[in-house]
């Protein structure tokens, strides 16, 4: 898509497409000589502002091609000579076309509007504080379009330029609704001329009433811009194909150090039929082998190839006229490796396509389903069933956190496990597909290097929210790609922010690390009602905690807030006379469960005023962790808002810990923690 030759419109050619979506532009003329600038800039009237016109120059100021504030005739001349003098110096291959002689508009608070194509999730509308120190700002918010009214309203409000626009320190407030409508025929404007690739408008200049822009740059390619494909249900594969009756191994092994063995072993506990496949064995861990899968019997579903790349496509033929109907292609050395890798995995799609074969991978780790006793892969051990779908880009980080799982005290289970490999025909939205429609599954985490369909991503993933909590860890967070875009002022939010903003438009929620991903959908899967905001209450018997409480929480976007004094006055009844009367509510270091179940009733009665409570424990002798941790399980009982637990101090309070875990009670150990993933749980919410 950007491989395609681009140009850039003249400045007066954008100005002209702007005031067609109602975007004020300045009078301007462009001129060729110093006499013609002096008569232009009279006929529109001093003082002008003068720029030069060249398609190379894409920053004219840098060139030294604008000079502002051109007074007379005699300056007018002047400027024009030295514009074109700076430009040739600037650039003396750059073709220059004139200059262009602007009126020259009020002064005003400078942003930028921006647009640019994101590969994989299509136009992205860039908004901030703009004007030449653009860069130096980085104070810029990104949509996804098509954006709906109030995600452009919430984009202004979004930047943290936006006290400029409120009015700062007594200066009257700017045209907030003028700058929306701006943003809105932005988006029309970007939307209706396919075949614009990047513009800016930088500056917009804003003012108390209106707006104008001063400087235009669009860039065009001559065909209609390519834009990511949409969601395609057909392409997705029916579920029975999950539900294999019988499954060959192809390269199944005697020998422990092949996958072939580990792949075979990991089946032996399906519950369907299971062959073996290997022209050099008659029995391959106790089990009748066949040489190959033409050769076998009765029917098979699903094969797991485990051979060389270059014998894949051939067995891929075979697996065709047995009528497979899902190949798990475990083996490396395809698209990842090289052309010829490319090329065997094209051909490999190929014939699979023509017999109707789906694939998982190549090179993964495979898919497991432990609800099925469905092993592909060659994991050391296999996981439990449970309730959590892990849809991973990294072989590695899979067998990872299977084997985290299984570690003693943090027992966990999953519905599926899959490491989608090159994705050469099944991919992330597959699995995310059969995610929301089994039945065992609660909640999804995806672990994602690049989505290459982000359209189709995100439409699909804004109908699974809808049912199942979907969290999501990005990758490459770094500054990578950011220093390349930043002579692009459209670009200046690198492709981590476009993923952000995606996920936040379908109702994904981003996790930072392995831990907070498991800890958030978790709590996302047990949640008796979506959580529609982010106000906590705190509950404790450790002051220090309630004061560290409010940073972190402020942090993480966690609304310590505040109670109606009807509210206070009702615990007040109860709480000794020196409480702090305040949220977080500090019960006191001799604290009984009398004082936290008065606290909770009162705040189970009024579940409008708040979104989730946390109490925050320390090991004391006036209660056990287990009297703590059943006062939260009781409560839990009576409120669908959501109550967790946090219990620092180490192994003391375990039994509680314990407890809470078996209750199905988020419960955390570590009180910074405790914010960070709430503060990403809420997230979407406003
Ligand atoms: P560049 O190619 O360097 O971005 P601009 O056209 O944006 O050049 O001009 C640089 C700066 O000059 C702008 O940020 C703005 O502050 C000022 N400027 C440009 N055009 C006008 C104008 N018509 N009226 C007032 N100020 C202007
Ligand atoms: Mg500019």
């Amino acid at each position: 898509m950007s491989a395609k030759p681009t140009k850039m419109l003249s400045e007066a050619d954008g100005y002209a497409l702007l005031r067609q979506y109602d975007v004020p532009a300045p009078a301007f003329e462009i001129v060729q000589s110093p006499e013609d600038a002096a008569k232009a800039a009279a006929s529109i009237g001093y003082p002008v502002v003068m720029k030069i016109v060249s398609p190379q120059i894409i920053h004219k100021s840098d060139a030294g091609g604008v000079i502002v504030g051109v007074k007379d005739d005699a300056a007018a001349k002047e400027a024009f000579d030295k514009i074109v003098a700076n430009a040739k110096n600037y650039n003396p291959d750059a073709e220059i076309k004139g200059v262009i002689i602007e009126e020259m508009a009020k002064p005003g608070l400078e942003l930028i509007v921006g647009g640019k194509i994101d590969p994989a999730f299509g136009r992205v509308l860039t908004f901030g504080l703009g004007g030449t120190m653009v860069e130096f700002h980085k104070d810029v918010g990104i949509r996804l379009l098509p954006a709906e009214d109030d995600e452009l309203r919430s984009l202004i409000r979004e930047i943290k330029g936006y006290t400029l626009i409120k009015g700062y320190r007594g200066d009257a407030p700017k045209d907030e609704e003028f700058l929306f409508q701006v943003l809105k025929n932005a988006c029309r404007f970007f939307e209706d001329n396919e075949n614009v690739v990047e513009f800016d408008i930088n500056p917009l200049r804003l003012y108390e009433k209106g707006g104008c822009a001063v400087d235009a740059r669009v860039i065009v390619q001559d065909e209609p811009v390519v834009l990511p494909p949409h969601y395609d249900p057909e392409k997705i594969v029916p579920l029975d194909y999950y539900k294999p009756r019988s499954v060959a191994v192809i390269g199944a092994s005697d020998d422990k150090t092949k996958m072939g063995y580990a792949a075979f072993h990991n089946l032996l506990q399906f519950p369907g039929e299971v062959y073996p496949v290997n022209n050099k064995r008659s029995e391959i861990q106790g089990v009748k082998c066949y040489p190959s899968v033409g050769d076998i019997p009765g029917p098979v579903d699903m094969v797991v190839i485990t051979v060389p790349a270059q014998l894949v496509p051939g067995i891929m033929d075979e697996c065709g006229k047995k009528g497979v109907k899902m190949a798990v292609v475990i083996t490396a050395g395809f698209k990842e490796m090289n052309e010829e890798g490319k090329a065997l995995e094209e051909r490999m799609v190929a014939i699979a396509r023509s017999y109707g074969v789906r694939i998982v991978g190549p090179n993964c780790l495979g898919l497991i389903l432990p609800p099925y006793k469905l092993d592909t892969t060659y994991v050391a051990t296999s996981p439990l069933p449970g309730d959590i779908a892990f849809i991973s880009q990294s072989g590695a980080i899979a067998n990872a956190v299977v084997g985290i799982s299984l570690s003693e005290g943090s027992e966990m289970g999953y519905s599926e496990v899959v490491s989608v490999g090159n994705q050469c025909d099944l991919d992330f939205l597959d699995y995310m597909s059969y995610a929301a429609r089994d039945p065992h599954t609660k909640s999804i985490i995806l672990y994602i290097e690049e989505i290459k369909n982000g359209v189709a991503f995100m439409e699909m993933a804004r109908e699974v929210t809808k049912i199942k909590p979907i969290v999501a860890i990005k990758a490459g967070s770094s500054k990578r790609g950011q220093a390349a875009a930043a002579s692009h002022t459209g670009s200046l939010s690198g492709a981590y922010e476009v993923y952000m903003e995606a996920f936040r438009k379908c109702g994904v929620v981003p996790a930072k690390t392995l831990e907070g991903a498991f800890q958030i959908a978790k709590i996302l899967g047990g949640l008796k009602k979506p959580l529609t905001g982010k106000r906590a209450v705190v509950i404790t018997n450790a002051g220090g905690f309630a004061v560290l409480s409010n940073d972190y929480a402020e942090t993480w976007g966690i609304d310590i807030c505040d109670l109606p004094q009807e509210v206070i006055d009702e615990m007040d009844t109860f709480l000794p006379p020196f409480w702090n009367k305040n949220n977080p509510i500090d019960l006191l270091g001799d604290a009984d469960e009398a004082r936290f179940r008065g606290v909770y009733d009162v705040l189970c009665k009024n579940p409008d005023l708040w979104d989730i409570a946390i109490l925050v424990n320390f090991p004391n002798k006036v209660l056990s962790p287990e009297q703590v941790g059943q006062v939260i399980i009781d409560y839990q009982k009576k409120t669908d808002n959501l109550l967790v637990g946090c219990f620092v101090g180490g192994d003391s309070l375990k039994p509680g810990v314990d407890l809470l875990t078996e209750h199905n009670i988020p419960v955390f150990e570590e009180l910074e923690f405790t914010y960070r993933v709430l503060g990403h749980l809420t997230w979407t919410t406003q």
